[in-house]
């Protein structure tokens, strides 16, 4: 006879097929792989520290020589990626009408537009920001205000154009008066971010300032530990530098962004843009 599923455990599998559903998995196969109800039932309960340890994976070398990636310690609790498979076929279309008219958290009641994300749906390069500002909200298209033009210059400094990238933020609405997107918020909305990247499958994510980096590698560091050096994302390799809204207060650490795309040039094989203000964005 079957075993009967305790009711916490019952809820708590109630709620994480809930979540798969918001991020567009819909089928599932029970007899793929029969386990005993007891297996479930450690997976879903056993704290993540006596879980099997998840190491972020070296990536596959494409060049002569190689960056190399760093693993950075992750947070203790549930991983928000760590269950998720790449959903076969999906586009940024289906991804769009997945999001919907969302409510699915509180950012939605202040928003005027949904931003979802612009550019090359075949991007090898993506930018990930924190989420949308004024103007952003206004037009609902990403980096269009004054950081976004910074942004503009730093993609035109490395030799390419806005639509040669892709550029995406964390959350897809625009926090109160531009406050940092809370936990609930990005533990909401971040599985769409990862659909977005997962389809494009960039050869290379630049994460722009701390919430998009924390929110990728699953990490409480400052971003300054990190910055500049090259980290794994699912396979994908990940490059988080400063936030163009940082650059505009702190126009010195300009330098360092550049060292950063820099390296992020090298393994994309981008030239820069020739000439005297070439990686000089003011
Ligand atoms: N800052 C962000 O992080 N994203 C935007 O889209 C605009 C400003």
């Amino acid at each position: 006879m079957a075993e009967r599923i305790p009711e916490v455990l019952q809820e708590k599998l109630t709620r994480r097929l809930m979540f798969y559903q918001d991020i567009g998995i819909q089928l599932f196969y029970r007899d793929r792989y029969p386990r005993q109800v007891a297996d479930v039932a450690e997976e879903i309960t056993l704290p993540k520290s006596v879980q099997k340890p998840q190491q972020v994976k070296p990536v596959i070398a494409t060049r002569p020589v190689p960056p190399k990636l760093d693993v950075l310690p992750m947070v203790s609790g549930p991983s928000l990626f760590e269950a998720i498979n790449k959903i076969a076929d999906d586009t940024l279309l289906k991804i769009r009408s997945d999001l919907g008219e969302c409510t699915r958290c509180k950012l939605h009641r202040g928003r005027t537009k949904l931003v979802f994300g612009d550019g090359n749906s075949k991007a090898q390069l993506v930018f990930v920001g924190e989420g949308p500002g004024r103007d952003e909200d206004a037009q609902g298209l990403p980096f269009v205000g004054r950081a976004g033009k910074l942004l503009t210059q730093m993609i035109e400094a490395m030799g390419l154009q806005r639509q040669d990238v892709y550029i995406c933020n964390v959350v897809k609405c625009r926090p109160p008066e531009n406050r940092t997107p809370e936990k609930d918020e990005v533990e909401t909305c971040s599985p769409f971010l990862l659909r977005q990247l997962d389809a494009i499958s960039p050869k290379v994510i630049v994460c722009l300032g701390s919430v998009a980096a924390q929110t990728l590698l699953e990490t409480n560091r400052g971003i300054s530990h990190f910055r500049g050096q090259w980290l794994d994302f699912r396979g994908t390799k990940l490059m988080a530098t400063y936030h163009p809204a940082y650059l505009l207060r702190n126009p010195s650490a300009k330098g360092e962004v550049w060292k950063d795309l820099q390296k992020v040039m090298a393994v994309l094989c981008l030239q820069g843009k020739k000439g005297p203000h070439a990686g000089k964005s003011s």
